[in-house]
């Protein structure tokens, strides 16, 4: 089932937490001069306007991207004298132009030569998006004498291409798995493909952006359960981060997201104190009825 269409969400409370998780990622895999991998198993289109009238009907980004960025201008918020600065003044540079990026752009923004992205798309208006995000992103970088880190684009199913791809040729690196889980059994596959990529692939940092919604409470649960049996540890290898925007009670239909999460298998060192900085202030700006975080390490 492939309904779900990422540009009518672009640049909402999810989108912050996800962004800027894989930001603080990939600012800590920048740190040494070793070569990085990324692999993007659902990579969306890449770019969104925010005056395309798929954002303007949801209006989602007021609540996300919009109110960081009110903050910032009003010079109400200290995000840009903190980890994650990177982030935010990437989030700044795109909104002027009226567009959010997606994850696919903000991984390619940390990219060196030498660094490698692997993407894939399965939806065919999205993949055509994504193609011509890239193809206009390279005539930009060239234009203005920028690097330009050229992907591998796939337009296959996200979870085949990861356990083809694991290990992949470069060995220090991150995978990112961002599902729509409009189907339950992307809980079941997200469990069952982590846990078979870690086994392979046992030092790839694993990112999992998951929702909250009150209905799956009990896939969400079994799903961290699967992935964390698989990983065997002496000290805390996952970090499981949560930022609730509404109270679970006020929700009006079960299926409303009410906050989201990421799930991340060998964290970098320091990924969580950097977001125990970050979380109180976002959730405070981002929170509606609700302000509550987590930063918890497993
Ligand atoms: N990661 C993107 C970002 O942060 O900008 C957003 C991705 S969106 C939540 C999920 C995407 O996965 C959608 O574009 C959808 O078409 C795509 N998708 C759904 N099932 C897929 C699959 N099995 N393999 C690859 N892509 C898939």
């Amino acid at each position: 089932m492939l309904s779900y269409i990422h540009a009518y969400h672009a640049g909402n409370h999810a989108d912050i937490l996800k962004h800027l998780t894989l930001s603080l990622i990939l600012e800590h895999l920048c740190k040494k001069d070793k070569p990085f991998c990324v692999i993007d198993t659902h990579a969306g289109s890449g770019l969104y306007r925010l005056d395309d009238e798929r954002a303007q009907k949801t209006g989602e980004a007021d609540s996300g991207v919009k109110k960081i960025l009110a903050q910032i201008n009003a010079e109400k918020s200290s995000f840009e004298s903190q980890a994650g600065k990177s982030f935010f003044s990437l989030i700044q540079e795109y909104y002027a132009r009226g567009e959010y990026p997606g994850s696919p752009l903000i991984e390619n923004f940390f990219l060196r030569p030498g660094d490698e992205q692997i993407l894939s798309e399965l939806h065919p208006t999205a993949f055509e998006e994504l193609k011509n995000c890239y193809y206009n992103r390279r005539k930009f970088c060239d234009e203005n004498g920028l690097n330009f880190i050229e992907p591998a684009l796939h337009k296959r199913d996200g979870y085949e291409l990861l356990k083809a791809l694991t290990p992949p040729k470069i060995k220090r690196g991150l995978c990112v798995i961002d599902p729509s889980f409009e189907d339950a059994s992307d809980f079941e596959k997200c469990g069952q493909v982590i846990s078979r990529v870690h086994k392979k692939w046992s030092a790839g940092i694993i990112a999992l952006w998951y929702p909250l919604v009150a209905h799956r409470s009990a896939e969400i649960s079994m799903m961290k359960e699967q992935i964390a049996a698989s990983v065997e540890a002496t000290e805390p290898k996952i970090l499981d981060v949560q930022m609730e925007i509404k109270r679970k009670e006020d929700m009006t239909g079960l299926a409303s997201l009410y906050g989201s999460g990421m799930f991340i298998v060998n964290f970098p060192y320091q990924l969580d104190e950097e977001l125990k900085e970050i979380m109180p202030e976002l959730s405070k700006i981002l929170g509606e009825t609700a302000a509550v975080w987590s930063v918890e390490a497993l």
